[in-house]
């Protein structure tokens, strides 16, 4: 079968690999039908050493079981799932309180090493999923295919940065960076009742997304968030950009006692003020998003339509086109590309 493969050097190519097998009794053989690619796919072939050549990449993914092994009790064949970025046991501690990134057996899907043992990559013909029974749930009627792939990763980072972000109604919120993350942060903090939302990107095809979407969008954010907020401050900003200078400029727009919730992952040489943000009494949060303890409500909020996500989706290609796709993506000429299998 077919699969999209790290070469080394930043360069990805579709490659024949071999199919996927059942290796243990929970988990489950999907059938891709469609995958997209994630910053994070961008960051790890960019980052020498990250990934071992070979590596099946892709972790976004929508499609349908082909088989099971005998331990899983609640997907059969031929059933189209929702499924998530990373793996996770069910039953451990963590998990049973539903911080399932923090069970012991986590592993994400096309990461190498990054986030656990290694685990293949979705953005192949068919995948195999561990723990199938937690990891995956039967698709509902009335989620569309790009719906499904959001579903997986950048929609549950999303609602988890505002769920704690604590984003509440009649907040000032400002997200740094306008990729499908900070949109998704901002579509779901328009959910919570944010009164405005400032959008900061340097991209304006970027910005004017995030106009269409509702918010105010600017390429330099101080004065917008000032001016909105009386001096004050945004009540939670979203860093979403994952640079150094997103999250200086992130920490001068948080008003005292405000909420910084970070979620694009920082880069090495991004800091954090601690003496300023103390006098402020900020409330600084990491989030990474759990797509399996989210897919409940997000999945309610996309089918009976408060949340529309496929605005997050600028592109469709096929499996062929998978190197174009990279290309596309690593220039930001595209917010998500879906590739259909
Ligand atoms: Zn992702
Ligand atoms: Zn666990």
């Amino acid at each position: 079968m077919r699969a999209v493969c790290y070469l080394g050097d930043g360069r990805v190519t579709l490659e024949d690999v071999p199919e996927p097998k059942i290796e243990q009794d929970r988990d489950a053989i999907i059938d891709v039908e469609a995958a997209s690619i994630c910053g994070t796919d961008l960051h790890l072939i960019h980052t020498e050493g990250a990934l071992a050549p070979g590596t099946r990449l892709g972790h976004e993914y929508t499609g349908k079981v082909l088989e099971v092994g005998r331990a899983v009790r609640c997907l059969s064949p031929g059933q189209a799932v929702l499924g998530s970025s990373f793996v996770a046991c069910g039953s451990c501690r963590a998990c049973r309180r539903g911080d399932h990134w923090h069970c012991r057996q986590r592993r994400m899907l096309g990461t190498g090493s990054a986030f656990g043992p290694p685990l293949d990559g979705a953005q192949a013909e068919r995948v195999r999923v561990p723990f199938a029974d937690i990891v995956l749930s039967p698709r509902p009627a009335g989620i569309d295919t790009a719906s499904a792939v959001l579903l997986s990763d950048v929609l549950a980072t999303g609602y988890h940065v505002a769920a704690r972000g604590a984003v509440q109604a009649g907040d000032v919120v400002a997200i740094v960076g306008a990729g499908p993350v900070g949109l998704a942060a901002l579509l779901v903090a328009e959910l919570c009742g944010a009164a405005v939302v400032v959008v900061i990107d340097q991209l304006q095809t970027r910005r004017e997304t995030a106009m269409d979407l509702g918010a105010v969008a600017t390429d330099d954010g101080v004065s917008i968030v000032r001016e909105l907020s009386d001096g004050w401050g945004a009540d939670v900003v979203v860093e979403a950009s994952g640079s150094a200078g997103g999250l200086a400029l992130a920490q001068d727009l948080v008003r005292g006692r405000g909420t910084l919730a970070v979620v694009g992952a920082p880069s090495q040489s991004a800091a954090l003020d601690p003496v300023s943000l103390f006098e402020r009494e900020v409330a600084v949060r990491f989030v990474i998003g759990n797509p399996i303890s989210a897919r409940e409500e997000l999945t309610r909020l996309v089918r009976f339509g408060p949340l529309d996500v496929t605005p997050l989706i600028s592109q469709t290609l096929g499996l062929d086109d998978a190197g174009e796709a990279y290309e596309l993506f690593a220039q930001r000429a595209t917010l998500k590309i879906l590739l259909r299998i």
